[in-house]
């Protein structure tokens, strides 16, 4: 594999198509229950439902809060992931280890676009932890 140009016009543009689909998922998943803050890109809050007065109502709320805000952080992060691949593939960074500079495998980063690291280095880290 060259260094210099690891991947092919096709598989990057494959790779855009998937970023933008996957984008536009979670950019329509968490409208459903958050604002989009207007000030920062990708940061979303998660809206308070309102059932009610009652107590089981309020409880409720509070529930359904607490779900909706840690389901709207793990979307963002997602999110945010994906934003950064996009850049990537703007500046002609993408798909190259983060640790080893090498390029990833095109199979792993067709099954997980967000890659940032190669199996080998992925490996290694997993197993020292
Ligand atoms: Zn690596």
């Amino acid at each position: 594999m060259s260094k210099t140009a690891p991947f092919g016009k096709n598989f990057l543009k494959e790779i855009k198509e998937l970023l933008l689909a996957e984008q536009i998922k979670l950019q329509a998943e968490l409208a459903k229950f958050t604002n989009k803050n207007p000030h920062t890109p990708d940061d979303f809050d998660a809206t308070f439902p309102e059932y009610g007065d009652e107590d089981d109502e309020n409880a409720r709320e509070v529930a359904d809060y607490t779900t909706n805000k840690s389901l709207e952080i793990s979307l963002e992060n997602t999110l945010r992931d994906i934003t950064k691949s996009l850049k990537r593939l703007d500046e002609g960074t993408y798909g190259v280890c983060k640790y080893c500079d090498k390029p990833i495998d095109e199979k792993r980063l067709r099954a997980r676009p967000t890659s940032g690291s190669c199996v080998d280095c992925k490996k290694t880290l997993t197993d020292e932890l």
